[in-house]
């Protein structure tokens, strides 16, 4: 990554921290390798990230580490280790870096991709728990969705479209029984299958669903529905998270096939897609995961997350031709005459104290050399320096864009420059 792109990337990351700000999350830093086992108990040994696409290595004592393929376990630890338990609840927070998996590359899939994240982590207390926290829960999922698409507003992200959908959870009366169901009609049309969905229906049914093969289709459509068979609370909780999204003026899209593979994930599932993508079209994938905690040793603890692709954000955003960046300098100080470098500096230093952004050559230019190269880097204006100019106190001042010219006095010509800044370029 490079500039100008790199500025683009600030820019984003810098909106998501004023909006996940706004929302009251602090900013976690975990780091970039852990120990393999967090990542193949939290994200499990089956699935193709942690067998297949994780970057794991044999260190000098022996232990395995592994290079991130996300955040959330990591979260979860930190938030094991640093007793955060014990902080006003429920803790808020958000991570932005680099994540490692050994996939295909492709447009929108890479092997190091960036995501940004966030984690909203509650300890039960004493009594909590249960259907009396099902208004409570809804409306924390809401807000973590509803923050997502304001800073996809924000950025002016395109075609941005959620889907959401309810899971149910691992008890016997709900996804189990759901699953066993699934099971039973995936043997039934098992012949029409391809190969990877016959396989599925063993290891893991739920991911059948998520097949993208056109000769699945047909078949997928007729499959029985979790909505039809979650339990009682499973249900009042979606039908509450929805009524939160509408009190939101969160437009969002039922989606019976997204699914989540894994034990502690729950209820809440969303994913987020945009416009310009082609098929790695998701930007955004999130959902609750009540358990993770535990199951990495903490105690009872509820959690629901998201993690943003922010590469495919890029690429939307500049597919849409909302990647431009400002480049260049605001302002190219053409110094002639060993007595004029004194002046130059504290022009440079001052304006860029103002925030300006300033190239001042090193070595004293022929006029003509020194207008050409600050027209090169793009340069706005071309602060003419010469002996004359800094004698009289008049300095001259070039708009590269029209070529005119002007004479000011020192003070004023400083005022224009700064007020020059924060207006809209011409
Ligand atoms: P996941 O952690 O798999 O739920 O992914 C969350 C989001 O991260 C996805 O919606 C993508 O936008 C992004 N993502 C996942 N894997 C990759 C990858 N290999 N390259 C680029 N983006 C990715």
């Amino acid at each position: 990554m490079l500039p100008p792109e790199t500025e683009l990337w600030n820019g984003v990351e810098q909106t998501a921290r004023e909006v996940f700000g706004s929302y009251g999350f602090g900013e976690i830093r975990p780091p970039i390798f852990e120990p393999t086992e967090l990542f193949a108990r939290s994200i499990g040994l089956d699935t193709d990230v942690v067998s297949k696409e994780m970057y794991s290595f044999e260190d000098r004592d022996e232990t395995s580490v592994s290079l991130r393929p996300e955040a959330t376990a990591s979260v979860c630890r930190a938030y094991i280790e640093h007793n955060m338990h014990a902080l006003p609840q429920p803790v808020k927070l958000y991570y932005m870096g680099p994540m490692f998996r050994r996939e295909r590359p492709q447009k929108g899939r890479y092997r190091q991709f960036y995501q940004i994240g966030a984690e909203v982590l509650e300890a039960l207390q004493q009594g909590q728990g249960g259907a009396k926290d099902i208004p409570k829960d809804a409306a924390i999922d809401a807000e973590v969705i509803e923050m997502v698409m304001t800073f996809f507003a924000r950025l002016g992200l395109e075609g941005v479209e959620l889907d959401i959908n309810s899971i149910g959870h691992n008890a016997p009366n709900c996804r189990p029984a759901y699953v066993a169901k699934l099971k039973a009609e995936l043997e039934r049309v098992k012949d029409k299958l391809e190969p990877d969905s016959q396989r599925r229906i063993e290891t893991n049914p739920l991911r059948v669903l998520d097949s993208k093969l056109e000769s699945e289709q047909a078949i997928i459509a007729t499959l029985p529905r979790i909505a039809d068979c979650l339990c009682d609370d499973c249900a009042k909780q979606y039908a509450e998270v929805k009524r939160q999204l509408d009190l939101r003026g969160v437009a969002y899209r039922e989606n019976w096939r997204l699914v989540r593979g894994l034990d502690y994930y729950m209820r809440t599932t969303f994913e987020i897609t945009a416009k310009g993508l082609g098929s790695q079209n998701a930007v955004c994938g999130g959902g609750r995961y009540d358990g993770l905690v535990e199951l990495l040793g903490g105690q009872p603890t509820k959690g629901i997350g998201f993690a943003i692709g922010e590469d495919r954000l890029i690429l939307s955003l500049q597919e849409a031709g909302k990647g431009a960046v400002a480049q260049g300098r605001d302002v190219y100080i053409a110094w002639m005459g060993e007595k004029t470098l004194a002046t130059a500096i504290a022009a440079a230093q001052e304006s860029r104290a103002a925030g300006l952004r300033v190239e001042l050559p090193p070595v004293e230019q022929k006029f003509g050399k020194a207008l050409a190269q600050a027209d090169k880097i793009g340069a706005r204006f071309a602060l003419i320096l010469g002996e004359d100019e800094v004698a009289s106190g008049l300095w001259t001042l070039k708009t590269l864009a029209t070529g005119t010219q002007e004479k000011l006095e020192k003070a004023d010509m400083m005022d224009f420059l700064k007020k020059a800044k924060s207006s809209p370029q011409s």
